[in-house]
């Protein structure tokens, strides 16, 4: 059988593992960051990691789901309960989890989806994974937006950027007693407490996703549901991709595959 891996190496005793809160176990590592196991051909886990896959699946094709997949579904998961008929969600940033997530909100949920990016070229793929309305960020984008949501804003934002003006202006683009998602990270989030108590915004942070998210997942993938847009490196290109991403040149999510693999 082949398998993938859940990110993290999780202890199953505490009470995070018990409650199915995987990114808050108390003993855990992450490969990559807090141990080795990133960019390699070979990582040490646990079974407690592994999640079968469905026959139909290969692993390059899917490997970014583990990961950047994951966390736009667990927060598009949190948001379900809040997106019925008639809502909208914004997704900021359509990139390599932006375009996970309008695909998520689009499998989960009723919601209009409004994707907005600095990327003419990145909306236009947005459009193929399910946008209902794409929004170009070249500074008219609050506006626009107020203006597909009759002046009111949105009930959700998905912030995948999270940094160089998209706090700002995702803010100004949420509806009264909305929920903002962060995702992306580098910025700071400055907001007057008074603005919180008389609008009732909420503000929610993300880390990664559950094992449970992973394994749903999977099964939303293994329906056609959720489609990745990846490149492809060998292991020994990594560089190479690394400067793709940095230059603009990686749209979706890189791939890099271990000689043999
Ligand atoms: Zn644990």
């Amino acid at each position: 059988d082949t398998v993938i891996v859940h990110p993290l190496i999780t202890c199953g005793f505490c009470r995070a593992c018990r409650a199915g809160n995987d990114m808050h176990c108390a003993n855990s590592a992450f490969p990559g960051i807090s141990t080795d196991g990133g960019m390699a051909a070979f990582l040490k886990t646990t079974a407690r990691a592994v999640v079968k896959l469905d026959p139909s699946l290969a692993p390059k094709d899917i490997a970014a789901l583990a990961d950047a997949g994951l966390t736009a579904y667990h927060a598009v998961k949190k948001a379900v309960p809040v997106l019925y008929p008639g809502t909208k969600a914004v997704v900021i940033g359509a990139g390599g989890l932006g375009h996970i997530g309008v695909q998520c909100l689009k499998a989960l949920t009723p919601a209009e989806v409004i994707v907005v990016d600095k990327s003419a070229e990145a909306l236009e793929l947005a459009r193929g994974w399910g946008a209902d309305h794409t929004v170009l960020a070249d500074g008219s984008e609050v506006s626009k937006v107020r203006e597909i949501t009759e002046g009111q804003g949105a009930e959700v934002i998905l912030d995948f950027v999270g940094e160089g003006g998209a706090l700002e202006s995702g803010i100004a683009m949420l509806r009264r007693a909305g929920y903002y998602y962060v995702i992306g990270y580098g910025g700071r989030l400055v907001v007057p407490t008074i603005d919180i108590i008389s609008t009732e915004i909420n503000f929610i942070g993300n880390l990664v996703g559950t094992y449970n998210d992973l394994v749903e997942l999977m099964a939303l993938t293994a329906q056609g549901k959720v489609r990745l847009h990846t490149a492809v490196y060998p292991l020994e290109a990594a560089l190479d991709a690394i400067h793709d991403l940095e230059s603009g040149r990686l749209h979706g999510r890189g791939i890099l595959v271990p000689a043999g693999a």
